[in-house]
């Protein structure tokens, strides 16, 4: 892993392979491997049950139990919401989200079959709304085709922060036209003010707080540091309390 990457120490969007059901714990692998490498505080958002072969809710709704503090980091248990329609309904209900520590909303093909034709801005704006929605996940995926001018300024009225996520710019993604897109979404993040957060969106312990693409983006882009959220407060600030600042 790129080792520039520990300037910032914390990441808010990592899977496990959680099961959904049993006595042993899959985060604790990924938790040991951040503790190792320095991280701070973490983020563990397994993907909603929409999303094919992922865990069932009542994993989710189990989560507020897990230990806050392991190997000395501090520990926020999430989702990587899938928005599910137009409108924005995503597939965890009320009572499970309100007790997570916050929510990822995104967008993915094995979930709904994308139309190049189509503008999912309204998608993802619908999706917004509820308090636990912090991060906007990979909105870089051109697979689902969105007005960003319109989509950030939404974004920046409800306090949700768009993601820079590193998977989505390894030479391998599987997402579409990311980079020429991220370099839109920084142009208008940095133009309003919008921070962003950077993400590994790591499966598994092995890329935990790898940005390194995203920092190469950043650092050729000039794109200003004090819109970079992934402050090592995050072990002592809850995520949260950031729509509150942006607010
Ligand atoms: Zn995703
Ligand atoms: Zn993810």
């Amino acid at each position: 892993m790129n080792t520039s990457s520990l300037e910032y120490t914390t990441d808010l969007h990592i899977h496990t392979v959680a099961s959904g059901h049993g006595t042993t714990d899959p985060a604790t692998e990924v938790i040991r491997q951040a503790a190792a490498r320095g991280m701070t505080a973490i983020g563990i958002t397994d993907h909603a049950p929409a999303f094919p072969g992922s865990c069932k809710a009542s994993y989710f709704r189990s989560l507020f139990l897990a230990p806050k503090i392991r190997y000395g980091l501090r520990v926020y248990y999430g989702a990587e919401l899938n928005i599910l329609d137009a409108k924005g309904k995503v597939d965890l209900p009320e009572d499970i989200l309100e007790k997570l520590d916050y929510s990822i909303i995104s967008l993915h093909n094995k979930v709904i079959t994308p139309d190049p034709q189509r503008d999912y801005t309204d998608a993802y704006i619908g999706a917004m709304d509820h308090p636990k929605v912090l991060i906007l996940g990979h909105p870089d995926d051109g697979t689902f085709p969105a007005d960003y001018e319109r989509l950030l300024s939404a974004a920046k009225k409800k306090a949700v922060f768009p993601e820079l996520n590193n998977a989505s710019l390894m030479p391998d993604a599987y997402r579409k036209d990311c980079a020429k897109n991220d370099r839109i979404i920084l142009e208008i993040c940095r133009r309003i003010s919008l921070p962003i957060f950077l993400s590994s969106d790591s499966h598994g312990g092995k890329g935990v707080g790898d940005f390194g693409y995203g920092l190469s983006l950043l650092r050729e882009t000039n794109f200003p540091k004090e819109l970079i959220l992934n402050g090592s407060d995050l072990n002592r600030v809850h995520p949260l309390e950031l729509k509150k600042k942006y607010a």
